[in-house]
């Protein structure tokens, strides 16, 4: 298998290419130059997740030299359960948050990072440096899933105060290869930073580096397998199709989704949910796709004003009118959220994250009559002990915490003060891993 740029179908690279430069050099987004498909009769219902997972990614890695190395890295990555739970007779919650740092993002991260380890060691040993600037999940996601690996480097570049305590505890508390810079700016200067080091000699010839952001494939591929998986399962009991509602942000989760319809596993209807940033809802009505600055809603892993998926989302639907017919989308207000937070917890006794609650809000108020009449699984991508802030007040309760994530409450803050600029960023790293 091959992949080429959503910009330029003749020039066509490899997988572990694809996956060390993260985007094509004419800034397009890699897609495979075709799409893999699968007969599920022929799966073997008995197959453990990983095993599952590397039966499907397969076509994908095929020809590749990370081809041997794909059962070991779905060995390691995919760890932990991604469990459906009943909310209402017609509705299932997928809940995605089970990794080691509660959210759906650490599918994507553990499996870039066992993938990247592995092309480090294939290139003679050669060490690579992922720079990734967050404003929350991503951040965290990753320095859990690199932390130990020895051929990659990893920094994490943060706005110094804007970040809640528990993501920075999150993000801030691991050594050995990973540091966590708190910058002195906004996220958008952390952002400017790591576009600035991939155009830098040093940081390209010298730390070799690379991104972890949610258009690099290697993030994607991952996403695909628990729709693989929850779609075949639900398959074998129901005979029948999964419909979708998936919260949306960059697009690189509900991306994943239309992948594994396209190689054939049996989802039906895929419905998004935005918070307040509207671009992908509006595009959907309009035509047009007009990216804005990001609004800051209670659901802020999904303040997204320029989807950066969207390009590939596109891609699988050029033609607008089979855009429409398979993509519908609905959007969000924080009123809307909390409100369905709340009424959530009153009627089912769950708790849900601020970004689950859109999806939930779709469900329950966003579908036609028809459709509304069928089943739906909503998609949960984020544990709600993450979002204390924001639930607690809502419910007047305290929310309990999880092991994993009371763990790193407890361990020392090692975050790095760094000013807004590559020099400063450049210095610390080199201090820190380049002595
Ligand atoms: C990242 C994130 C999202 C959005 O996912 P995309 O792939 O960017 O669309 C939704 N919810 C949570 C909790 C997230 O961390």
């Amino acid at each position: 298998m091959l992949y080429c740029s959503t910009r330029n179908k003749e020039k066509k690279v490899s997988l572990a290419e694809a996956i060390s430069l993260g985007l094509a050099d004419d800034g397009g987004l890699f897609l495979p130059e075709y799409m893999p498909k699968i007969d599920i009769s022929s799966l073997d219902q008995n197959m453990s997740y990983a095993n599952f997972a590397a039966v499907i990614l397969k076509d994908y890695f095929a020809g590749d030299i990370l081809e041997p190395s794909l059962g070991r890295i779905c060995h390691n990555s995919f760890n932990f359960p991604c469990p459906l739970t009943k909310l209402d007779d017609k509705t299932q919650i997928l809940e995605l948050y089970h990794g080691p740092t509660l959210s759906f993002k650490d599918f994507g991260a553990q499996f870039l990072a066992e993938t990247m380890n592995e092309l480090a060691k294939l290139d003679e040993g050669k060490k690579i440096t992922v720079m990734v600037a967050t404003s929350g999940d991503t951040g965290s996601a990753v320095a859990n899933a690199f932390y130990g690996k020895s051929n990659v480097n990893i920094v994490v570049l943060f706005p110094k105060g804007q970040i809640s305590k528990r993501q920075e505890q999150q993000i801030a508390t691991y050594d050995d290869n990973v540091i966590a810079l708190a910058v002195d700016g906004t996220f958008d200067n952390c952002q400017s930073i790591v576009k600035e080091a991939f155009g830098n000699e040093w940081w390209h010839d010298t730390a070799h580096i690379s991104s972890a952001n949610s258009i690099n494939l290697g993030r994607l591929l991952p996403q695909m397998t628990y729709y693989a998986y929850t779609s075949y399962h639900q398959y074998l009991q129901t005979k029948k199709a999964v419909n979708l509602i998936i919260p949306t942000g960059n697009l690189g989760n509900a991306t994943a989704a239309y992948f594994a319809k396209s190689m054939g596993f049996p989802i039906g209807q895929i419905v998004l949910a935005t918070n307040a940033n509207r671009v992908i809802p509006d595009f959907v009505k309009s035509g047009v796709f007009t990216p804005k600055a990001s609004i800051i809603t209670v659901a802020n892993a999904m303040d997204v004003g320029n989807p950066s998926n969207f390009e590939r989302l596109h891609e699988l639907y050029p033609d607008f009118a089979d855009f429409v017919a398979n993509v519908s989308a609905h959007s969000i207000n924080d009123e809307q959220i909390k409100e369905t937070i709340k009424s959530t917890y009153e009627k089912h006794k769950v708790i849900i994250c601020p970004h689950t609650a859109t999806a939930v809000y779709v469900r329950e108020h966003c579908l036609n009559i028809e459709d509304k009449s069928k089943s739906w699984i909503v998609i949960s991508t984020a544990h709600p002990s993450k979002f204390e802030t924001v639930i607690e007040p809502i419910l007047g309760i305290e929310l309990s915490i999880p092991n994993k994530l009371n763990e790193v409450l407890h361990r020392p803050n090692l975050a790095i003060d760094s000013s807004a600029s590559l020099d400063a960023v450049t210095k610390i790293v080199k201090h820190n891993f380049f002595k």
